[in-house]
């Protein structure tokens, strides 16, 4: 972090902040100039910038070092490809997540998973705890969704992500699942995230409705600094000023996270839409833009779904933007 001091600060006031930052274990490396006296704190301890930019005779504090390390490039230059029993996501990875918003019934599960499966869709979502923001609305069928959603999967042959919500949670989650998803209103529950950072499989971390990119990878440092390296983020849209979609996707931010982090980007075009009709090209834009993986909402039958049943696609629908989406993934030089 650089401490630029105001004009003519008074020698001991330098000295001052010289002697603060070392006393907070950095090395204080000074450049005097004819008026500004600049000086630059080096060290690996964390330091809250307000408290120095509150000292006398300090004008401005730039961090110049990023807040988050295992996920970044500067740690790891290359591409992270997380390899789910076969199915990857980066490194010119494309992975394809399909499903149900939440599991209702095993009916349900099997005639959606039989037709994603038939398309190719290798990894099947469903939802059997359920975030709803009311009390009243379907909470999901529990233990026995996920029950349900491993049967299918296994019988078909595919993969399961689930969102799990609470800490407590993890050790049945372990029994069904093969990446566990953390929704976007738990992107911050850092209990979650640290009991998460134990466990060793992947993760599908998505972005908090209204959480920067900065604060998304703040959450992942939190998983990967337990140990746990195998994280995926998810950029679901979020919460701005404009209601006609549930929420406003924000293309850039996979350009954006693939500067910063090797970490895989997926994109979901289902919450951050809200709308079944702009799935499809908010799907294309995304792969267009570089992202390493999707995940859709497909149900076998939209009209009567539980929750969800607006963004959802039915499986026909489904299998023609795949397809869509496959040439346009082989002209950004990637594949599903
Ligand atoms: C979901 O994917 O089931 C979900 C609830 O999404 P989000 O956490 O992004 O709202
Ligand atoms: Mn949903």
């Amino acid at each position: 972090m650089l401490i630029v001091m105001k004009p003519q600060t008074a020698e001991e006031k330098i000295q001052g902040v010289i002697n603060y930052i070392k006393e907070r274990g950095f090395d204080a490396h000074v450049s005097r100039g004819a008026d500004h006296t600049v000086i630059g704190a080096v060290g690996r301890k964390v330091i809250d910038k307000r408290d120095i930019e509150l000292l006398d005779g300090v004008s401005e504090v730039i961090r110049i070092s990023s807040p988050y390390k295992l996920v970044s490039r500067v740690f790891q230059p290359e591409d992270t490809i997380i390899d789910v029993k076969g199915v990857k996501f980066g490194g010119g990875h494309i992975g394809m997540i399909a499903g149900p918003c939440s599991v209702e019934t095993y009916e349900q599960v099997d005639a959606t998973a039989k037709k994603l499966a038939s398309y190719g869709v290798k990894v099947l979502r469903g939802g059997a705890f359920k975030p709803r923001t009311s009390p009243y609305a379907f909470q999901g069928l529990g233990e026995e969704g996920l029950k349900i959603l491993r049967e299918v999967a296994d019988k078909y042959n595919m993969l399961v992500t689930s969102e799990v919500m609470e800490v407590n949670q993890i050790p049945m989650f372990l029994k069904y699942v093969d990446i566990l998803q953390v929704g976007a209103r738990n992107m911050q529950n850092f209990n979650l995230l640290k009991s998460l950072g134990e466990i060793r499989k992947p993760v599908l971390l998505k972005r908090g409705l209204s959480a920067t990119i900065e604060e998304l990878l703040m959450s992942a440092e939190y998983i990967m600094s337990g140990g746990n390296r195998e994280v995926i983020l998810c950029e679901r849209g979020i919460r701005t000023f404009e209601p006609i979609t549930r929420n406003t996707l924000d293309i850039s931010a996979i350009p954006v996270v693939q500067k910063i982090s090797h970490l895989p980007i997926v994109v979901d075009p289902s919450h951050a839409t809200g709308l079944r009709d702009k799935v499809a090209p908010m799907s294309k834009a995304a792969v267009v833009a570089g992202a390493d993986g999707l995940i859709i909402e497909v149900h076998n039958s939209p009209e009567t779904a539980l929750c969800d049943g607006a963004q959802s696609l039915c499986p026909e629908e489904f299998a023609e933007l795949f397809d869509e989406l496959k040439a346009l993934a082989s002209i950004v030089k990637k594949e599903f």
